[in-house]
C-alpha cells in the first residue's frame, strides 16, 4: 500500500467517517458493521463514565463532617446523578439502536421512511428520524409540552 492519507476529521468517539464504495447499498453489511462499532464504543464510554462517578461519590461522601459542606456536596451529587440518569437512558437508546441494526431496520426515518443518511447518523448514531421529521416533531413537542 502506498501513502495513506492521514484522516484528521474524525467523527464521534474517534471513528473515521464511513467511506462508501461507489454504488454501495445503503445500510448493507459493511455499513451496519460500521455503526455497530460506533454504537458499541459509545456505550462503553458511557458505562465507564457511570462507573467513575459512582466511585468518585463513594470516595467523597464520607469526607464532609460539616453540614453546610455536606449540603453543597449533596447538591453536586444530585446534579451528577441526574447526568448519570441521562446517560443510562442514552445507553438504553443505544441498545435499542443496536437491535435495529441487527434487524436491518436501522437508518431509515421512523416517521416517513426515507434514508436518514450516513453523515447524519455518524453525527447522531441514535437518530431514528430524518432532519425534516425531527424538526417537525420538535415543533409539535414545543406546542404540546406546556
Ligand atoms: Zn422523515
Amino acid at each position: 500500500m502506498p501513502t495513506q492519507a492521514k484522516q484528521q476529521n474524525q467523527s464521534i468517539s474517534g471513528f473515521e467517517p464511513y467511506q462508501a464504495v461507489k454504488g454501495e447499498e445503503y445500510m448493507g453489511k459493511p455499513m451496519r458493521a460500521h455503526f455497530t462499532k460506533i454504537l458499541n464504543k459509545w456505550k462503553q464510554d458511557l458505562m465507564q463514565e457511570v462507573d467513575r462517578t459512582v466511585d468518585h461519590m463513594k470516595d467523597e461522601a464520607a469526607n464532609f463532617p460539616d453540614p453546610a459542606d455536606r449540603a453543597s456536596q449533596e447538591e453536586e451529587f444530585s446534579l451528577e446523578l441526574r447526568a448519570r440518569d441521562r446517560e443510562r437512558k442514552l445507553i438504553k437508546k443505544i441498545d435499542k439502536t443496536l437491535q435495529l441494526i441487527e434487524d436491518e431496520e436501522y437508518g431509515w426515518c421512523e416517521s416517513c421512511g426515507v434514508e436518514i443518511g450516513v453523515k447524519r447518523l455518524e453525527a447522531r448514531p441514535t437518530a431514528d428520524m430524518c432532519v425534516d421529521c425531527k424538526t417537525l416533531a420538535e415543533i409539535k413537542e414545543k406546542q404540546v409540552g406546556k
